[in-house]
């Protein structure tokens, strides 16, 4: 059983999905070691059949299958059926599991190389599933540490594919819009170039991305890698856009690891709906630790409410940066 459902009050979604109760019983996941861990290689038997993979020296370094307990699966009722005040979706999408690298270890304590191919391969699994029309949303993340709900200790990111767009990145399509109609300029951009100026947040500045603290992060220490003139979604960054991100990438995980530790860290790309390109809107990467436990106000307004203002947060993160690997 799996539905997507609206809280008639808020607008708020939910995303259902019977099978998932099954991965909240405890299970230690850092206790599994190399011997025992489905992501290894060796253990592809483990996992369902591979759709895609990146190989070097005539082994795989990055593959993709789907999810075994998928959160959405491609069947079920299609569209949003109406009962009364109440509205539900059919769990129609897709939900897909990209190991990272053939080593049982944190991406960022590993070459650089296993980073820019984990990326590569997300990019390549987006644009084929944007390929289904009845996909809107196609998002890719990657949780680290099981308080960020990693259950897999090895290196992994996922995909999810959804029929709706959720409010969340409704409201992010708006803004870019409303933002381009009022001053023909792309809002991300503008984000951009107001960084760059005040240089306080910026971590650093290579090639074409941009790393920096941004003026309201939702997570203490939070990251954000922005692109020059990206396309609308991650789908559609171009191989010098996706090497220059994951050495990006690498080199923030590695700064956070050396502020933070070991803290579960979500990283995810923002950007348009599949098949839209709102004027001013470009994909962008988010890396957040998970430092806070979200109490009664968050609850009740929305608010993410934290101690760690985004200057203090860049000159810390500056100090432990080391220098980008060749
Ligand atoms: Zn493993």
């Amino acid at each position: 059983m799996r539905e997507l459902r609206r809280d008639p009050l808020t607008g708020d979604e939910v995303l259902l999905s019977e099978d998932r109760v099954l991965e909240r019983v405890p299970r230690a996941p850092h206790a599994l070691g190399p011997e025992d861990c489905p992501f290894c290689p060796g253990h592809e038997s483990h996992t369902t059949t591979t759709i895609d993979q990146i190989e070097r020296d005539g082994r795989w370094v990055a593959r993709a299958f789907a999810n075994r307990r998928p959160a959405v699966a491609l069947e079920g009722v299609e569209g949003v059926v109406r009962d009364g005040i109440h509205e539900r979706t059919g769990g129609i999408g897709a939900h897909e599991v990209l190991v990272e690298a053939p080593e049982h270890a944190p991406l960022h304590t590993l070459p650089v190389q296993r980073t820019i191919d984990a990326l590569t391969l997300g990019v390549r699994r987006l644009h084929d599933l944007r390929n289904d029309t009845r996909l809107r949303t196609v998002q890719w993340f990657r949780n680290q540490g099981t308080g960020a709900g990693a259950s897999q200790p090895h290196p992994h990111a996922q995909i999810v594919a959804l029929p709706i767009v959720p409010r969340r990145i409704a409201a992010l399509v708006a803004h870019s819009r409303d933002h381009f109609q009022r001053t023909g300029r792309a809002l991300l951009e503008a984000v951009r170039e107001a960084d760059l100026q005040d240089q306080r947040r910026v971590l650093f500045h290579e090639g074409p991305v941009l790393a920096v603290c941004p003026f309201a992060p939702r997570h203490p220490f939070e990251v954000w890698l922005v692109p020059a003139a990206p396309g609308p979604s991650f789908a559609d960054a171009i191989p010098h856009e996706v090497d220059a991100v994951a050495r990006a990438l690498h080199r923030v995980n590695r700064a956070l690891a050396e502020v933070v530790g070991a803290a579960p860290t979500t990283t995810t790309a923002l950007g348009a709906p599949s098949g839209e390109d709102p004027a001013g809107l470009g994909w962008h990467v988010r890396i957040a630790p998970r430092l806070v436990t979200p109490a009664g106000l968050e609850e009740a307004t929305g608010l993410a409410v934290h101690a760690v203002f985004p200057e203090r947060a860049a000159d810390l993160l500056r100090a432990h940066l080391d220098s980008p690997e060749a």
